[in-house]
């Protein structure tokens, strides 16, 4: 329940801000539609705003198992061979975390035979250096499952990185 009063609480505020003119909706959702007491909206799903708001935490890039595969390029960490799986570095069961830092693309063979060591035990050296990403087209929230109403956006977003 709270998750939905949540969610509730982000949409209005961006309804409140088309109501004052402080945004304009670029596109919106096909069929969806909010209701207010009195009015009905499209669903918005690209807005443009007239003034920066801020967003908090918008330079922490949240992790994901997506996130580590498309920041390390699809290439293992290890060997640099395809890679689809992630490895953490610091296994998780000795208290490893799901940080960038922590986490690495990883092919299948070489995360069955590092199995439940780090890579200096076994003499493996890192072929990157693990870190947060960084760039504009990392910072839009959502971007790992975009809505093909993002894409015209996000492509606008993707030359300006
Ligand atoms: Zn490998």
């Amino acid at each position: 329940m709270q998750a939905t009063s949540r969610w509730l609480l982000c949409l209005s505020s961006e309804l409140s801000f088309s109501l004052n003119e402080k945004a304009t909706v670029l596109a919106g959702i096909d069929n969806e539609v909010v209701r207010s007491a009195s009015q009905e909206f499209e669903m918005p799903s690209v807005i443009l705003l007239s003034r920066y708001v801020r967003i908090p935490n918008a330079r922490r890039v949240p992790v994901s198992r997506r996130g580590v595969l498309r920041r390390d390029a699809q290439r293992c960490g290890y060997c640099a061979g395809p890679a689809n799986t992630i490895d953490h570095i610091m296994p998780k069961s000795r208290g490893g975390m799901d940080t960038w830092e922590n986490l690495v693309a990883c092919c299948l063979e070489c995360n069955n035979s590092k199995g439940n060591r780090t890579p200096a035990e076994i003499g493996w050296n890192l072929k990157v250096l693990p870190k947060m990403p960084t760039g504009t087209v990392w910072s839009v929230r959502g971007s790992e499952r975009p809505l093909p109403e993002w894409s015209e956006f996000l492509a606008l977003q993707a030359r300006a990185a």
